[in-house]
């Protein structure tokens, strides 16, 4: 049975501070996603956890009391809203959550790719895709290191322009196969999820090929994927469901590949 795209566990509301668009309320998501018939949705507003000390600067309007000022979430029938949070990993290698909030939350996903933020996730800017790509693995591989719920955590946008915008799939190129088998392997087996974003854009056949092989691969080794519409504003929603089908599409998605706690 083909992947049903029944869900969406990347949304940002106007708590994250890069949303700029005061009507993409919780109400709102809730109404994208009865429009949808989206059986769960998460809410997952950007997040550090002032618990965890970190050398590099993180805004306060991203800390736990901003984060949680959405609750209670507003509920329907025969939908789950679950409450989740998009967490960050600085640079050097401190994951931004506490076990305490981990346990409160219902899902996380974490955002290995947020190469943009000099100063906090990356030491300085990066100017090379080799040293993008060293990156891209390090942090997946630091993050399986850790002693973590993986059933209800995924990774974030794995090959989105966050990298090193147009210069991403230059990025994504760069990653040798073995690497790649290697690090979905170890996601399987841990039971991580991979999120697909539909911020994942191609403008070539060549460069669908290129963002499309780690996502291959990682079905490959048997790995679960939940879907992410990492959308901060209305307009984003309203295209979401049509961009989880293209994905669905491409990479010929079974009911049987979604993450468990998706489904
Ligand atoms: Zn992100
Ligand atoms: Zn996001």
């Amino acid at each position: 049975m083909r992947y049903t795209a029944d869900h969406d566990f990347h949304i940002h509301s106007t708590v994250s501070r890069c949303c700029k668009d005061p009507l993409q309320t919780p109400e709102r998501i809730l109404q994208y996603a009865k429009e949808n018939n989206y059986k769960k949705i998460c809410l997952t507003n950007h997040f550090w956890d002032e618990r965890v000390k970190s050398e590099a600067e993180w805004i306060e309007e991203h800390g736990y009391k901003y984060l949680t000022s959405v609750l209670p979430l507003p509920k329907a029938d025969g939908l789950e809203f679950l409450f989740g949070a998009e967490i960050d990993m600085d640079y050097n290698g401190i994951l931004g959550i506490s076990p305490e909030t981990l346990c409160k939350l219902d899902f996380v996903t974490v955002a290995t790719t947020h190469m943009h933020l000099a100063g906090n996730t990356v030491k300085e800017k990066i100017t090379s895709p080799e040293k993008a790509a060293e990156i891209w693995l390090s942090k997946i591989k630091n993050l399986l290191s850790m002693p973590l719920p993986f059933h209800k955590m995924g990774i974030a946008h794995m090959t989105t322009g966050h990298i090193m915008k147009e210069r991403t799939p230059e990025v994504i190129k760069l990653l040798k196969d073995e690497a790649l088998y290697e690090v979905f392997s170890d996601c399987a087996d841990k039971g991580i999820g991979i999120e697909l974003n539909t911020k994942t854009i191609f403008n070539s056949d060549e460069e669908k090929d290129i963002l499309m092989r780690p996502y291959y691969i990682a079905k490959d080794c048997g790995c679960k994927f939940y879907l992410g519409s990492d959308a901060h504003r209305t307009e984003a929603l309203n295209s979401a469901k049509e961009n989880f089908e293209r994905i669905i599409t491409i990479l010929d998605l079974k009911e049987e590949n979604k993450f468990p706690l998706a489904r």
